[in-house]
């Protein structure tokens, strides 16, 4: 069965998880978007064997030390959905602005697509492309352990932004009520800054895309 332990990270505090099969040990690191000394310390401690990295948008909180890790401890970047190639290109700048440690641009090892999986030993999640916030935003899907790591996409109480460049309300919307409700209403979803919630509440309380 999937594990996974939630580590928020930079002064954003977004929830970066560790992700295991407590079967194997062996685990992925969903959006380290900084203090990798922390995060490494996390891993050690859990005992788990980090294989992979794997990213649901490249947005600086979530991406930010990607590359330094892959490079560092040899891991592949797999994801996201190569919508969000521009935000890699621009994590230098993203880092600068935001007044993060400097960060380095990348080449995703794989992209992610719509209904492609990920597995991490006896452990394969479901991989959905949930654009809105950012054109490539991906979600990973547990449907065994009725768990989803959603990034930005939605949170509880809220959903992401679409101001950014590349971002689009409709197009979020859609991703949310066509994409995460058919997952089913007793999923619990990790978003990427925040509590978690389930889907059912949020599609009874959230004032978004509650109702739908
Ligand atoms: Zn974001
Ligand atoms: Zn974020």
């Amino acid at each position: 069965m999937l594990r996974y332990h939630t580590v928020p990270v930079t002064p954003f505090q977004q929830n970066c998880s560790i992700v295991w099969c407590d079967d194997t040990q062996r685990a992925a690191i969903i959006d380290p978007g900084g203090e990798l000394p922390r995060l490494r310390a996390e891993v050690e401690r859990l005992g788990v064997s980090l294989e992979q990295i794997w990213l649901t948008h490249a947005h600086i909180d979530h991406a930010g030390a990607a590359a330094q890790l892959a490079r560092e401890d040899g891991l592949p970047i797999i994801g996201p959905h190569e919508g969000d190639q521009f935000w890699i290109d621009a994590l230098p700048q993203q880092s600068a602005m935001f007044g993060f440690p400097p960060s380095e641009r990348f080449t995703p090892t794989r992209w992610l697509h719509d209904g492609d999986t990920v597995t991490l030993g006896h452990c394969t999640l479901q991989v959905r492309h949930c654009p809105g916030h950012t054109p490539g935003h991906v979600v990973f899907f547990s449907p065994q352990a009725r768990r989803a790591f959603v990034g930005d996409v939605l949170f509880a109480g809220s959903i992401g932004r679409t101001d950014f460049p590349g971002g689009d309300y409709r197009t979020l919307i859609e991703a949310i009520t066509q994409r995460l409700w058919p997952m089913g209403d007793d999923v619990v979803f990790i978003p990427g800054h925040g509590p978690e919630s389930s889907f059912g509440q949020e599609r009874r309380t959230n004032p978004f895309v509650g109702g739908t």
